[in-house]
């Protein structure tokens, strides 16, 4: 039985077993994938108060080996379920069900309150073939697959801070950038948005829309609408790399923690959900700003209520 079990160590699972370690309480930290969450691919990180400049290649390891070195353990799983239990004290407790990487059940967990950091996952193009083309041109972590398209022709898109920073880092690595974006106007910063019409190898494909994806069994190219004019036009690329913002996945969760509309976990800036004993923090959580700093931010409110709440049952 731990105090507090915490499902993803990205940034804001990773705050919370800090203050859950620093608290003095037992912290499980498990996750599916590998510590870091979406910070492991940013390249550049600015934005940390406290360090000018830093990657999220560093800053992950970093933020995991404080979380361990205070006692937090950490274990390999998906989180399928949480279920609501008793024990023989009548104190209450959850136990979460896991399964591995291929889907096969994994062992349950026991847990006096759990922090569900489950961040959240690409959305996807949406266009046919397109699952199938992963690896062999379709792409959503620009850092992580820029380097096999050296030297080639490339699309970036979408028009968020992701999609700029993707387009920018492409610049230095392939012949030729195409960023593609629905509109004329950029989400992203502006300063990010000045440095690309700077680069050469950019080139903005605006007011356009993706509508197929051409090349069989490898990414060949790709067909894009201009949504003012309904001209086509095919931009001949070896990748894409699809930078549309992320969704959540948290259904596996709902019946522990409310889900708004678009699948985010319902909770304010408390952290606190409908059911005593479950708190949520970072990304998955419905919020304004997704940002590093705000998901550290929920990491230590939703430990230090969780360290409120053992300390009350
Ligand atoms: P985002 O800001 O949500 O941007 C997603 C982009 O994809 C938007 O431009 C959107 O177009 C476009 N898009 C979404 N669905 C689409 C569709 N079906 N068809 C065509 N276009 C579509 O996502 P993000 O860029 O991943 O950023 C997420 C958050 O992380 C933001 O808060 C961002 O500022 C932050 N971030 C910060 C940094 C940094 O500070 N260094 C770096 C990366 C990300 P519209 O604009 O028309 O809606």
């Amino acid at each position: 039985m731990h105090d507090i079990l915490i499902v993803g160590a990205g940034p804001a699972g990773l705050t919370s077993a800090i203050y859950g370690a620093r608290g003095g309480k037992s912290v499980l930290i498990l996750e599916k994938l590998s510590y870091g969450g979406q910070i492991i691919n940013t390249p550049e990180v600015e934005n940390y108060p406290g360090t000018k400049h830093t990657s999220g290649f560093e800053l992950a390891p970093s933020m995991y080996e404080q979380a361990t070195s205070l006692g937090a353990e950490f274990a390999y799983g998906e989180a399928s379920g949480i279920s609501k239990e008793t024990d023989s004290e009548g104190k209450p407790y959850f136990k979460v069900s896991t399964k591995n990487a291929i889907g096969e059940a994994g062992p349950d967990y026991e847990s006096r309150t759990v922090i569900l950091a489950t961040g959240v996952q690409s959305r996807p193009l949406g266009l046919p073939r397109e699952e199938r083309l992963v690896g062999a041109g379709i792409s959503y972590c620009a850092t992580c697959d820029g380097a096999f398209f050296r030297g080639k022709d490339v699309a970036v898109l979408g028009g968020g801070n992701t999609a700029l920073e993707d387009a920018e880092y492409m610049a230095d690595i392939a012949n030729k950038v195409y960023l593609v974006h629905r509109r004329s106007e950029f989400r992203g910063d502006e300063i990010t948005v000045r440095r690309l019409e700077e680069k050469p190898t950019v080139e903005f494909v605006l007011d356009s829309v993706p509508v197929e994806i051409l090349g069989e069994p490898v990414v060949s190219g790709l067909k894009v609408k201009n949504v003012k004019t309904d001209e086509e036009r095919e931009l001949p690329v070896n990748a894409i790399f699809v930078a549309y913002g992320k969704v959540p996945e948290n259904q596996n969760f709902s019946e522990v923690a409310e889900l708004d509309k678009a699948g985010f976990f319902a909770s304010g800036e408390s952290c606190l959900t409908g059911t005593p004993g479950i708190f949520v923090a970072g990304d998955a959580r419905a919020k304004t700003r997704r940002q590093l700093v705000t998901a550290t931010a929920d990491g230590a409110v939703s430990a230090m209520s969780a360290i409120e709440y053992i300390n009350t049952i």
